[in-house]
Formats: C-alpha cells, structure tokens, sequence
C-alpha cells in the first residue's frame, strides 16, 4: 500500500509530450529513488517468484529496465522484444496498429521454447497494441503467457480488453 503510495508520487507526469494533449507518465524520476525502484521490482517478485515462470520477456525500451531485476530475481531467462532491424539474429515479428500507421517489434527465433512460461513486463499499458503483440510473438512460439505486468495503465483506453484473455497485472492505474 505504502509501497505503491510511493512509487505512484515518483512517477512525474509531463503535459504536452510528444505532442499537444498528451500526459506523459516519466518513470526516468522513479528510477531515481532506489527505494521506489525496488519496491516496483520486489512487487513483481513477490508476485511471479512461486509461478515456475521460465521466460520474462521485456518490451523495448522501458520493458528492458524493469525486466532484467526481475527476471534474475526470479530465476528466468530475459528475452528482449525490440523496434524492427535491431536484433541481429533470425526473429520473427509482429505489426500493431498505432494511430497513425503500424510499428512491429521483433523476438529472436530459438529465445523461448514451447515449455516455457511466460510474464511480459512493459512500463505503461495505453491502448494495449504493444503489449498484445508481445503476446502474439511469445505464443506463435508455443509459449504459454502467464500473465502481462506493467507499472502504470491507462485504463480509459481499455487496453486490457484487447490482451486476449492473458490477464494483466498493474501497480497504479492513472485516468
Ligand atoms: P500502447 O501500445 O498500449 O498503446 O502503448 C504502450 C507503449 O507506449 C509502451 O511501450 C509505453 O512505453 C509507451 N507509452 C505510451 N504512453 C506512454 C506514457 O505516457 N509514458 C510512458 N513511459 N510510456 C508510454
């Protein structure tokens, strides 16, 4: 409870970023206070450490500083999911929708096998397109998703529903 208390205030909200009307959730103040930085990874812990996962698979980029503590805290391998043409070995890839046109991101083929369990960790949930692709990579590999987790959602977008059925974990949620 006072752990989430203080986590949330970190978390500064910056007006009109990348563009007019947006507020933007920093965690870049977050990762200044080691005490809310590790209360955030203890909480995910504390959550997956007793559920066998095998495969914590982070969402370039903020995935990839929240995933790694956790993954090794809790026994698992980190698969790093990245923007297109930045893994240099074979991958496979998944478009999303943005709101104007597409992005894709990219898992290496031959990271995760069909034994493995499967926790997705990003920074922020918004319309869910990212994190929903992460799930579509993990599963076409015959993974199973146990769960995606995130810090922060934006639960007026519904980004929640478009996950499929894979439950999701947040610590805060922001209107
Ligand atoms: P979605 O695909 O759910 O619409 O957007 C989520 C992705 O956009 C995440 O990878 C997240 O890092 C990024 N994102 C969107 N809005 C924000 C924001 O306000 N703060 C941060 N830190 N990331 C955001």
């Amino acid at each position: 409870k006072h752990r989430i208390e203080r986590i949330a205030s970190s978390i500064r909200v910056i007006p009109n970023f990348p563009k007019p009307g947006i507020m933007f959730q920093d965690i870049t103040t977050l990762l200044l206070d080691p005490n809310a930085f590790g209360d955030t990874v203890e909480l995910f812990v504390e959550r997956y450490r007793d559920q066998r996962i095998s495969v914590v698979a982070g969402v370039e980029a903020r995935g990839f500083i929240f995933g790694p503590p956790i993954a090794l805290a809790i026994g698992a391998k980190f698969v790093p999911l990245r923007k297109p043409k930045k893994l240099p070995g074979e991958v496979i890839s998944e478009e999303y929708s943005l709101e104007y046109g597409t992005d894709k991101i990219e898992m290496h083929v031959g990271a995760v096998q069909p034994n493995d369990r499967a926790i997705v960790i990003d920074d922020l949930i918004a319309t869910g397109g990212t994190l929903c692709a992460a799930v579509k990579l993990l599963e076409r590999v015959g993974a199973v998703v146990v769960e995606c987790a995130c810090v922060i959602e934006l639960p007026e977008l519904n980004g929640r529903e478009k996950l499929g059925g894979i439950p999701l974990f947040v610590l805060i949620n922001r209107a």
